[in-house]
């Protein structure tokens, strides 16, 4: 049997097996370690302040209700690297010609981004055409950078890259999940 380790920060735990903070291979690495997640009553009031802020299509007021449920997270899952939310406008993309029609059209589109080195996450708020995004969306956009936050500054995972494996996309759903009804 392999002992591992549970380290508990009020309502969030993560498990690691033993070997887990000895694989050097980041993907690996990535799929050993699970999380729990509890929402705390002030998680899911942020979480409502968010939501609201999108229903009224007030980038700053998104901006500034997004930081307070990120700097909430990132306290309530014991990281002392701060993480800072940038609402950015329209989605950056690629436009690729049409052979048939040789309209250019949208061939990918982004809908957030984590920059490490300034534990920085860019959130869009409008798509590559200009329509505003839903907030299911925005949300899991948000959950989905804040999962790469993780990666590189937990000190249980302090990945040295961060990776789309299935534990990354299943520590992503047990903060998702418990909050999507809000
Ligand atoms: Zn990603």
């Amino acid at each position: 049997m392999v002992l591992g380790t549970r380290k508990r920060h009020g309502p969030v735990v993560f498990r690691a097996p033993a070997y887990s903070s000895i694989l050097k291979d980041p993907y690996k690495r990535s799929n050993s370690v699970k999380l729990e997640f509890t929402p705390t009553f002030e998680v899911k009031e942020a979480l409502l302040l968010f939501k609201e802020s999108v229903s009224l299509q007030n980038d700053e007021l998104i901006q500034r209700t997004g930081q307070v449920f990120l700097s909430l997270l990132n306290d309530i899952f014991g990281i002392t690297a701060g993480v800072e939310l940038s609402v950015m406008g329209k989605r950056p993309s690629r436009r690729r010609s049409d052979p048939l029609t040789g309209k250019r059209r949208i061939m990918s589109s982004v809908h957030g981004k984590y920059f490490p080195n300034k534990a920085m996450i860019a959130l869009y708020t409008l798509t590559a055409t200009g329509r505003r995004v839903a907030f299911k969306t925005l949300f899991n956009t948000l959950i989905h950078e804040f999962c790469h936050h993780l990666d590189y500054k937990h000190p249980t995972l302090g990945l040295s890259a961060s990776l789309h494996t299935k534990g990354f996309y299943d520590r992503l759903n047990a903060i998702y999940a418990p909050l999507k009804d809000v």
